[in-house]
């Protein structure tokens, strides 16, 4: 059996001299290869297996740049939705009175009460 290992991108913190800076990636980087950070610092890649017992200290410039960039992207995604909501504009079908509320499936009979025999 076999699992798959999954990484979240978002979460992946490029540590340069103490200082954790984001990055936007499409993939798991490579050992050794160039990344540029959000906040345009460039440093190679490496992985550290040991645990870490300091905690780096946090972008400043790039916590806002990816804040920003999140908020541009939720707007974005917001108006695609209103677009889609959006009525058409066309004109409903004539003689289109009433909905079905379920599709009809052949000639099912709908649910009888039974009357009870004791
Ligand atoms: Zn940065």
């Amino acid at each position: 059996m076999s699992g798959l290992v999954y990484v979240d991108l978002d979460a992946v913190r490029l540590v340069v001299d103490g200082v954790a800076h984001r990055l936007r990636l499409a993939r798991m980087p490579l050992n050794g290869e160039r990344l540029v950070t959000l906040c345009r610092v460039e440093a190679l890649a490496a992985f550290g297996w040991e645990p870490v017992n300091v905690v780096p200290a946090t972008c400043g410039v790039c916590a806002e740049l990816h804040a920003s960039h999140r908020t541009a992207e939720s707007a974005r995604l917001r108006a695609c939705a209103e677009r889609v909501a959006e009525p058409t504009g066309y004109p409903a079908p004539a003689g289109l009175t009433h909905v079905p509320d379920q599709p009809s499936r052949g000639l099912r009979r709908p649910p009888q009460r039974r009357e009870l025999t004791s």
